[in-house]
This record gives structure tokens, sequence and C-alpha cells, in this order.
């Protein structure tokens, strides 16, 4: 079969490093029976090991080209090529104790992980590479720099911890960027410790959008001077000193003052 000749487009830089391929492995630890799922196979550096270990193995691949060598190297039954976009792909369709694993495009990996948090009521763990900036800001505690909306919104969903740094020399071609592993274990949040979604984004959005200014300047929108008081919040912090916590109990604060107006 001929070269394949990585595509820019689909943020096509594959792993190579033996090493890196093996503590991945180690990190995701799978066993014979888990259902997992694999986002982009690529020429298959992980498919190959996880195959290995697993009685069957899920992938969604959007290049064509890489999904016709999929099926000459890996012919079924031990794997399942999913063909299209993995933003597209309904997770939940494949049960309720799902594990996903890959080495995400760059150029997606903040819609993936948003996706992602859609399904994870069926996802039992995941294990992505990604820029290594992007797995800082994820797990980024409050009042630090890197704290912001993406840290916010996947705190709320999930438990993360980096698990692997990757240099940019593990992959052909070499990305501009450094790379690292994370893991996020889905919470199962008590009802009191969860708020409408949707209502918490719009609010993590605006207390974000200008991080220097105050919450009275960025969610004035949202909250008034008695609405802080009422929370215990001074209004003079900015957005990173607030926890997630503290994002979910004004969530509900505004959702419960908007139901009763
Ligand atoms: N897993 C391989 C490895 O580690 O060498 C390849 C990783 S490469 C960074 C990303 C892979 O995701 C490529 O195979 C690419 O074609 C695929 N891909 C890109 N965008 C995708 C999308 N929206 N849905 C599914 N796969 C995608």
């Amino acid at each position: 079969m001929t070269r394949h000749i990585p595509r820019k487009r689909f943020g096509q830089n594959f792993l190579v490093d033996e090493t890196v391929i093996a503590d991945i492995m180690a990190a995701i630890a799978p066993q014979p029976g888990d259902m997992t799922v694999e986002i982009g196979p690529g020429l298959g550096a992980l498919t190959r090991p996880l195959i290995a270990q697993l009685r069957h193995l899920h992938v969604i691949e959007i290049d064509r080209d890489i999904v016709s060598r999929l099926k000459q190297d890996f012919p079924a039954p031990c794997l399942t090529i999913h063909e299209g976009d993995a933003l597209k792909f309904d997770f939940a369709e494949l049960g309720g104790d799902l594990r996903v694993v890959g080495n995400l495009p760059y150029n997606i990996s903040t819609p993936i992980l948003f996706h992602l948090a859609q399904s994870a009521h069926c996802i039992r763990d995941i294990h992505v590479m990604l820029q290594r900036e992007v797995v800082e800001r994820m797990v980024a505690a409050p009042s630090s720099s890197d704290y912001g909306r993406l840290s916010v919104m996947l705190q709320y969903r999930f438990d993360l911890e980096k698990v692997l740094d990757v240099p940019a020399t593990a992959f052909r071609p070499a990305p501009q960027v450094e790379s690292a592993v994370v893991r996020l274990l889905p919470l199962r949040r008590a009802t009191e410790e969860t708020c409408d979604e949707d209502l918490l984004g719009k609010i993590v959005m605006s207390a974000f959008s200008q991080r220097r200014k105050t919450l009275r300047n960025t969610l004035k929108a949202y909250f008034h001077a008695g609405d802080f008081a009422a929370l215990g919040l001074d209004s003079g912090m900015r957005a990173q000193d607030l926890s997630v916590k503290d994002f979910v109990r004004m969530t509900n604060y505004a959702a419960l003052r908007n139901a009763s107006c």
C-alpha cells in the first residue's frame, strides 16, 4: 500500500514513539470486555495495542483513505469502523459504560470535549491526547491564570487529571506544540450540586468575557448588588476567583429568580 500523506486539515500527526504508546496503554489499562471507542485511529498507533487487549473495538474516522487502510489492516469482527465526523457521533448509541480514547485532532479538540460532555452519562472514562496548553486549562484550579471557561464547564462534568506529558518528537510529522494525555472521569453529582447547564454556560461565558473586569461588570445582565449579597459573594471579585461550586450556586439562584418573576 502507498505511503499515507498526512492531511493537515484532519489534524494528522501520527504517534510513532513506542514508549509513549506503551505509557498511554498503561494509563488506559484496557480489559478484554471493555466497551471502547477510539476517536481518530489514523494509521493505528493506538488501535493495534488496543485490539491486542480488547475483544472488540469501535473506531470513528473521518478520512476515507484511512478508513480503507483500516479495513485491510484490521479485518472484522475485531473492529467496527464508523466512518464520519466524531463531532456528529452519538456516543450514547454504544451503551452505558463506554471507554473513550484517542489522540485527538487538535483543531477540533474543544468542540469534541463539549460534545463528549453531553454524553457523560453513558461514559465510564475518557483518555485523550491534546495540546498541552489545552490540558493545562482543563485541569486548572481557581485563581490561576489558566482557569477559565473550559476549566469550569469540564470540571462541572468531570474529575480531570493530566496523566502524561508528550513531546512533539513523539509524532510524525511533529506538531508545533507540546502535548499531554488527560483522563476524564464523569462525576455523578447529587441533585443539589447540579444546575441548568445552558444557563451555567451563559453565565460562565459572560463572567470570563473580560477577565480583568469585576463580576459586577461582566455579570450585570444576570445579577444586581442585592443578588451578590444574597449569594454571599463580593461583586468586586473576578471570574477566576470563583469555584465551580460558586458558579453552580449562582446559576441555581438566577434560575430560581427567573422562575419566580
Ligand atoms: N490515533 C492516531 C495516532 O495516534 O497516530 C492518529 C491521530 S491524528 C492526531 C487524528 C486522527 O483523527 C486522524 O486519523 C484524523 O484523520 C482523524 N480525524 C480528524 N478529524 C476527525 C473527526 N472530526 N472525526 C473523526 N476523526 C477525525
